[in-house]
């Protein structure tokens, strides 16, 4: 989708901080973090949200799922992280490309909105 945020980072025409990549996802640290570590985890393809999921983007949401700790691992959360996908404007989605964020060392993190 041209007019998506995410797309255009994917794509590269926007910059992003990247923290992992392969064939069908990829990760970028968040531009406002909201703890000591912040990622968000997408996949490459379009899917607006868990609302608007259809049967054919099952795998790549579950392989997104099954991706994160091995990032976090990478992202030295040892201790544990905190994954969070806001769903809609009623779960305070703000950028309409399905996105997991990964969140570490949350005790210190200033804001308590997740
Ligand atoms: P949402 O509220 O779950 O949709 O989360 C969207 C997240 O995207 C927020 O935490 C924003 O800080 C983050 N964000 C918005 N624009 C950018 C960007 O250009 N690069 C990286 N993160 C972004």
């Amino acid at each position: 989708m041209t007019d998506c945020l995410f797309c255009k980072i994917v794509a590269g025409d926007i910059p992003s901080k990247k923290v992992f990549e392969d064939e069908d996802h990829y990760a970028f640290w968040d531009i406002a973090p909201k703890a000591p570590v912040h990622v968000l985890l997408i996949p490459k393809q379009h899917i607006v949200n868990l609302y608007q999921m259809d049967d054919s983007h099952q795998p790549l949401v579950q392989a997104m799922m099954s991706k994160a700790p091995s990032i976090a691992k990478a992202m030295g959360l040892d201790e544990g992280f905190r994954l969070v996908l806001n769903t809609g404007p009623g779960g305070g989605q703000e950028v309409d490309h399905i996105h997991a964020h990964i969140l570490g060392d949350v005790r210190k993190a200033t804001w308590s909105g997740f």
